[in-house]
């Protein structure tokens, strides 16, 4: 096992020597077939669609469920291998955090017993590829409460209506989780929707300045007929929905973090190849206190995403304690990958020296799951007992 410079206090050697297997497995495959391409798709806004089932086989999903779990494992290791993805590229870090966590992630939650036998284990092995919709054109940090998609009971069946915004894998995803308020209980329901549904159409979004590589949609609902079977058995309230969103959110703090890593070790590696005043400008003291000072915020926020997955293995993670390392980490992150695009001066602006691709993929991190405003009010909230959202 090879420990990364970035883990400057060895965090990683606390992992097992089966999970430290997996890691390498997955970092060989990335490093080999992944990361030679990304600037590449980045810089032509496209996803490489020939890695779905490359990630699938070097275990990036799947983990945390008994359907498709390789071997038990614990959260903190989960965090380790999305932190080999985003320290690759955020986006590739994002299909993930969308595929497992929120696609599978909802299924596993919130479905019956069949439904996890049936689209956990396809779904793992990269066959089929989900994509979550919670947000709206018209909704984004109100979700909670502010939905305008509805779901109407009829017979054996729902009929969806409504519209989706920034929904990500979901340009060539099979199936979609929606999230709708009943028409009957005002309660917000989830349901599996198949990509080729009749009513179901997806727009990619254009012009994106961050995580190019990811595709986001836009989806509009109109009369979408789904069989009842297609009803998450236990997605009844928006309870259900937050269940889902505290495990993912700290799995973005995580990503976060390897966003930081993946710019960090490019600057690194810049910094003591480029010359400058007769010497490599890793030799001058101010270039040295920008990487100081970026390794600081990458070890501040490991530990705190090792405490809040560990919190989650123990079954004591509230809503507040990933908001908290969501928040954190991203701010860390967005100072992180400035000062690491600082030491690159003018190539710092250029996609081939990477360091741009991150600087510029943080934006969205800090924006999605909830904006640093929504996850600091969650922990205002455990703070002061007073909710501040309204
Ligand atoms: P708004 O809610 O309009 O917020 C705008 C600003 O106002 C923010 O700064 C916000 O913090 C602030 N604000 C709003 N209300 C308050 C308040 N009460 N107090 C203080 N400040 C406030 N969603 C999905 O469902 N599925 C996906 O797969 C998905 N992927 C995404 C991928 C990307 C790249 C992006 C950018 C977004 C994605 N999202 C997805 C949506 C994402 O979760 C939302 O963008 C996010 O929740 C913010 O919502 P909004 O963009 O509508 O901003």
């Amino acid at each position: 096992f090879e420990q990364l410079s970035s883990d400057f206090y060895g965090f990683e050697n606390t992992l097992t020597e089966v999970e430290k297997d997996h890691i390498m497995k997955l970092r060989a495959y990335l490093e080999s077939e992944v990361k030679p391409i990304v600037n590449d798709y980045w810089n032509r806004g496209e996803f490489p669609t020939e890695i779905v089932k490359g990630l699938a086989a070097h275990g990036a999903t799947g983990l945390s469920w008994e359907e498709t779990r390789p071997f038990y494992n614990s959260a903190v290791f989960r965090g380790w291998m999305a932190i080999e993805l985003g320290r690759i590229d955020a986006s590739v870090c994002t299909y993930i955090g969308v595929q497992n966590g929120l696609a599978m992630g909802s299924i596993a939650t919130c479905g019956s017993a069949e439904q996890r036998v049936e689209w956990l284990p396809r779904m793992n092995s990269g066959e089929i590829v989900g994509a979550f919709g919670l947000t709206e054109p018209l909704s984004g940090s109100d979700s909670a409460q502010g939905l305008r998609t509805t779901a109407k009971r009829d017979g054996d069946t729902w009929i969806l209506n409504g519209s989706k915004r920034w929904i990500g894998n979901a340009t060539f995803s099979d199936i979609t989780v929606i999230w709708a308020k009943d028409v009957e209980d005002g309660q917000v329901k989830g349901f599996i929707v198949p990509a080729d549904t009749p009513g179901y159409t997806a727009t990619r979004i254009e012009n994106k300045i961050s995580l190019r590589i990811v595709q986001n949609a836009d989806i509009t609902l109109e009369n979408v007929v789904i069989p009842h079977s297609l009803k998450l058995e236990n997605a009844n309230s928006f309870r259900d929905t937050a269940k889902v969103l505290r495990q993912t959110r700290a799995e973005v703090a995580w990503g976060a973090v390897a966003t930081s890593i993946g710019a960090y070790e490019a600057a690194v590696k810049y910094t003591s190849e480029r010359v400058q005043f007769g010497k490599t400008i890793d030799s001058h003291q101010l270039v040295q206190d920008l990487l100081a000072k970026s390794l600081g915020n990458i070890t501040a926020s490991l530990a705190m995403c090792m405490r809040v997955s560990q919190m989650l293995d123990d079954g004591i993670q509230k809503d507040e304690h990933s908001a908290l390392a969501k928040s954190f980490t991203t701010s860390r992150m967005r100072e992180t990958v400035a000062w690491c695009r600082e030491v690159l001066g003018g190539n710092g602006i250029v996609v081939d020296y990477d360091v741009a691709r991150f600087f510029a993929d943080a934006e969205a991190l800090y924006s999605y799951e909830g904006t640093r405003e929504m996850n600091t009010l969650i922990v205002g909230r455990a703070i002061t007992g007073k909710a501040a959202f309204i």
